[in-house]
């Protein structure tokens, strides 16, 4: 019998996200009740959206939960690389043998070419696909205008009548129509792979025997399928998790609930308690009970027993979780995670330059700086009364420096002020007049340390968290404001 061999292949171009920590965690499972391995395969071939910033918050986050791998780009293994963007050469082999054997061909139409042709489709009311102008070139001529220099691309010929039946391990056959499916492009001009191809020849490279992944990429297995079918390779079993939820059932995001797994580690919640809940979406022990270790929910795995409900991920429901594990601690083991969460000698010694010269005795410390050890603030609208912006205005100010900050990547000082400077100036404004607002926002406090710099050791998740707080507090941003603040904040860049 085979080995089962599971993967997580996240893509590193943001925070870590809880939806990839819930994806790995089934897949960990799975592989570890079968007496299989996991891996981890990082995808970056978009290389303008991966970082290797990115990269490494994931493994963080993973490790903190007690997510480990058996293969990975940071711990190695036999079927390496596992990073993507180190696998190129592979990649051009199997596209090479695509378009060989006559499954795909090299694609030269123009951005602008594709644009009208989508045009033409959507003012005829049919689906903007890929029209097939390069898919009857004689491959002499192809070959001739790649040998040339000229940019292309490589797409997958796919059937345009019948249905592709994907067997979901969840669902059972799920149909879908090829007349869905577009022209796939498998090879990008710069030379990368897309996705599909990526996937299909490393899942196999690297003996995936099931694929776990989140149901947002069912409508478009049949072209794996596809992909698979060209390749002669046997097709890993596939099963689409449902997707995490907000309460109000929209799809996870980041506007309506916090999604990085850092955000809930600074918030002080415990690793384990947070990998219960994650087990909890969409799956339950076979005696219902809430409160479960990894190693049991290993023990108990069975993935019939998903259901495909989408499950909601409440914060409620996972501070009252965590409450039971932070209450079932020995006393010891209590203090010991409170040191390790914010009372460690590194957290401390980012603190301690701020408040030193501004205390006279160590019992001040905590009324000046208990912000650094707090998740959201109990503010007040005074705090945000301003002498020259309107209630508006300062509701503005704080709703296009939170999104300016949720698009920077490095977490520095200079950075951050760099950003509040952009809004600041975008809206004539003075920094020294932005600067109160940020003050309340994220100390509570009329005055305190140096905000800019508490920023930076609160880190990301904490300040826009807390900037979302004070906005909410004002009012909140209102649809019609939402668009006009958007196309303000898009003239910016
Ligand atoms: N790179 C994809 C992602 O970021 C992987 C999806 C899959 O598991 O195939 O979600």
């Amino acid at each position: 019998m085979t080995t089962v061999r599971t993967r997580i292949a996240p893509s590193p171009t943001g925070d870590p996200h809880v939806g990839t920590a819930y994806i790995a965690l089934f897949n960990l499972c799975f592989a570890r009740q079968h007496g299989g391995q996991f891996i981890l395969r990082i995808e970056d071939t978009d290389q303008l959206r991966s970082t290797r910033e990115s990269e490494e918050q994931i493994y963080e986050a993973l490790r903190w939960l007690g997510i480990e791998w058996d293969e990975g780009p940071d711990v190695g293994g036999p079927h390496g690389p596992y990073r993507q963007s180190e696998r190129r050469e592979i990649y051009k082999k199997y596209s090479d043998e695509l378009v060989s054997k006559g499954h795909a061909f090299p694609c030269f139409c123009s951005a602008e070419r594709l644009d009208q042709v989508r045009a033409e489709q959507t003012a005829r009311k049919e689906t903007p696909r890929y029209d097939g102008h390069c898919m009857h070139l004689e491959p002499a001529e192809a070959q001739r205008r790649i040998a040339a220099g000229e940019s292309h691309v490589v797409r997958m010929k796919v059937p345009t009548e019948g249905v592709c039946v994907v067997p979901d391990m969840l669902r059972g056959d799920v149909e879908i129509p090829w007349d869905r499916m577009d022209m796939q492009v498998l090879m990008k001009a710069d030379g990368l792979p897309t996705y599909f191809l990526a996937n299909v020849v490393d899942d196999h490279l690297m003996g995936i025997t099931h694929v776990l992944r989140g149901e947002e990429w069912l409508p478009s297995a049949p072209k794996l399928i596809k992909l698979y079918e060209y390749f002669g390779w046997e097709q890993p079993a596939l099963c689409y998790m449902p997707l995490l939820r907000n309460p109000d059932k929209s799809k996870l995001s980041k506007r309506k609930n916090p999604t990085s797994v850092t955000f809930y580690q600074r918030m002080g919640y415990l690793p384990q308690a947070m990998l219960n809940y994650l087990g909890r979406m969409g799956w339950s022990m076979p005696d219902e009970r809430e409160k479960f270790t990894l190693e049991e929910m290993i023990e108990h795995f069975d993935i019939n027993r998903v259901s495909l409900g989408g499950p909601i991920f409440d914060i409620e429901k996972l501070s009252w979780l965590n409450g039971q594990w932070i209450r079932e601690l020995s006393v010891e083991a209590f203090a010991q995670e409170v040191q390790a969460w914010a009372l460690n000698p590194d957290y401390l010694m980012k603190i301690a330059p701020h408040v030193q010269g501004r205390v006279e005795t160590f019992s001040q410390i905590a009324p000046l700086a208990g912000f650094f050890f707090s998740g959201a603030l109990p503010l007040n609208a005074e705090l945000f009364a301003h002498k020259k912006l309107s209630a508006e205005q300062v509701r503005q100010v704080m709703q296009l420096v939170l999104w300016k900050l949720e698009a920077l990547r490095q977490w520095e000082k200079d950075r951050i002020t760099g950003c509040i400077q952009a809004v600041a100036e975008h809206l004539s404004l003075k920094l020294r007049d932005v600067m109160p607002l940020m003050f309340a926002a994220i100390t509570g406090q009329a005055s305190s340390v140096s905000v800019l710099d508490a920023m930076e050791i609160i880190g990301p998740d904490l300040t826009r968290f807390r900037l979302r707080q004070a906005i909410e507090l004002l009012g909140g941003v209102s649809k019609k404001e939402t668009k006009e603040w958007e196309k303000l904040f898009a003239s910016m860049a």
